[in-house]
């Protein structure tokens, strides 16, 4: 486990995990019902790789609460598997437009804002290392982006940011 891996395993290794398929994936439909099911048997720690290879593009797909449990599996899958398509999914999942965050703030909100300091600093970790092993080549900005949302240095957010006020 690399001591990025490690950061982010144990930044959010207080998040309780969802307690059915509805908290993992809100939406009824089968791709959502498909991921629920095939997240819900384990802990975030033990995925297999390979059922996180198969619903790379499926982020956006998890509600607030599936994504605040879930995430950790699916960084530390692209920090591990770079070439895999989860890091670029992972991402821009997590760097989402000023636009995007303007027209949508209560989504944003909810999603971003439950992750406490240190599961905000275990993202920065996150992106610092895939910076530092240039693991991504940005197309939009998304690094830049990253910088601005995931800063390293832990500190308020602006309401300007467009989503949840930082908690310290
Ligand atoms: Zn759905």
């Amino acid at each position: 486990m690399s001591s990025t891996v490690k950061i982010i395993d144990s930044a959010f290794s207080n998040v309780a995990k969802p307690a059915n398929a509805r908290s993992v994936t809100p939406h009824e439909c089968p791709e959502c019902d498909e991921l629920a099911m095939d997240l819900l048997p384990y802990s975030f720690r033990g995925i297999p790789g390979e059922r996180l290879d198969a619903h790379f593009g499926d982020l956006a797909l998890l509600g607030p609460e599936g994504l605040h449990y879930y995430l950790p599996a699916f960084l530390a899958y692209a920090l591990e598997n770079p070439d895999s398509c989860a890091l670029e999914f992972a991402v821009i999942h997590l760097t989402p437009r000023k636009g995007s965050l303007d027209a949508r703030p209560e989504y944003f909100s909810n999603r971003f804002g439950r992750f406490d300091s240190a599961q905000r600093a275990a993202i920065a970790a996150f992106f610092a290392e895939v910076r530092h092993r240039q693991l991504y080549v940005a197309h939009e900005g998304e690094l830049d982006r990253a910088a601005e949302l995931w800063p390293d240095a832990v500190q308020p957010f602006a309401a300007a940011d467009g989503f949840a006020e930082r908690r310290v």
